[in-house]
């Protein structure tokens, strides 16, 4: 479905995409999970044909987006990173906007937003300024989907919203794939990247790795210790502070810890420890999440 090949973009000089390639098949729920400033905004602007790169080409079902343009919005609903809708319109008026300047009506592809509009449907004459930040995701989608487009790019629709507001989406996302709409997605959420079929792992402007989140997970040959005792802002400092220490960060209440060289094991961690007067020490190697394994290919990269 979308086959993009050596994409470069620099804003004065500066590279905000290196050479990026990358496919995705029909009906995937594909996401580029990144920081801030990784690319992926621009990635997805050219993508919906909304900003030109300097040197690569893309191809949306074999149409290239700067030469067919206008095709590629017909096939692509884009939601973009920044509220977009118009703060003065109602709920119900920003989307008959969105539906004539697609030539269509609300009526004719209900069906489509169905799911997703049922849940704003009731604050239809509200103005969108004045909606929750769940309740503009969900307009923003609306809008996005209402002349049926086969591709769905949805940038960071998740950051800012609340916790539950972020479940919802998901499960509205997983909807819309089960009726064959392809999505591409991207987020700073790494636990978001399980939601995925396939993540691209995006930093600088390039993608340190492509794959289902399950492989990326299995393929990863480094062991993962979970690392606790009484004292975390010591502790934390401490196993910093060890020359065989590779990684050590805070993850929710507990430090995630790998080492440079495996052969230490969890015995030599707590004798450590012990050394530096730690009390109520607990290590336990742990399954790595994709945080971690984020982390350790971003260092690597830096560290070249
Ligand atoms: P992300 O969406 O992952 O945060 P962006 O594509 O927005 O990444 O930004 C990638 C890099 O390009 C960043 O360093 C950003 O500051 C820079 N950048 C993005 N847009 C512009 C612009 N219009 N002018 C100059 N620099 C830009």
């Amino acid at each position: 479905m979308i086959d993009a090949n050596s994409i470069s973009k620099q804003y004065n000089g500066t590279a905000a995409l290196k050479n990026i390639s990358f496919q995705v098949e029909e009906g995937e729920l594909f996401g580029f999970i990144g920081p801030d400033g990784a690319g992926k905004s621009s990635l997805f602007r050219i993508l919906t044909s909304l900003l030109l790169p300097d040197s690569g080409q893309v191809k949306i079902f074999g149409f290239n987006v700067v030469d067919d343009y206008k095709h590629i919005r017909k096939i692509t609903g884009y939601m973009p990173g920044r509220f977009s809708l118009y703060s003065d319109l109602s709920v119900e008026e920003n989307l008959e906007f969105f539906a004539t300047v697609f030539g269509t009506t609300i009526k004719e592809n209900y069906h489509i937003i169905r799911n997703v509009y049922n849940q704003i449907e009731p604050f239809k004459k509200r103005r969108a300024g004045k909606l929750s930040g769940g309740m503009k995701q969900k307009l923003a989608l609306s809008c996005a989907l209402i002349h049926n487009p086969k591709l769905l790019v949805l940038d960071e629709p998740t950051t800012g919203v609340d916790a539950v507001s972020r479940k919802e989406f998901w499960e509205l996302l997983k909807d819309l794939k089960k009726n064959g709409i392809t999505i591409v997605i991207s987020t700073p959420y790494m636990d978001e990247a399980q939601l995925c079929d396939r993540v691209a792992l995006i930093q600088h402007g390039e993608i340190l790795s492509v794959d289902k989140p399950g492989n990326i997970i299995r393929n990863y040959n480094r062991v993962v210790y979970s690392v606790k005792a009484d004292n975390m802002y010591e502790l934390l400092k401490d196993l910093r502070g060890f020359p065989e220490t590779l990684h050590a960060y805070a993850f929710g209440d507990v430090i995630h810890y790998t080492c440079k060289n495996d052969s230490l094991d969890a015995e030599n961690i707590v004798l450590y420890l012990e050394n530096k007067q730690h009390s109520s020490i607990e290590v336990n190697i742990i399954t790595p999440d994709i945080e971690d394994i984020f982390i350790d290919l971003m260092q690597s990269k830096n560290n070249q």
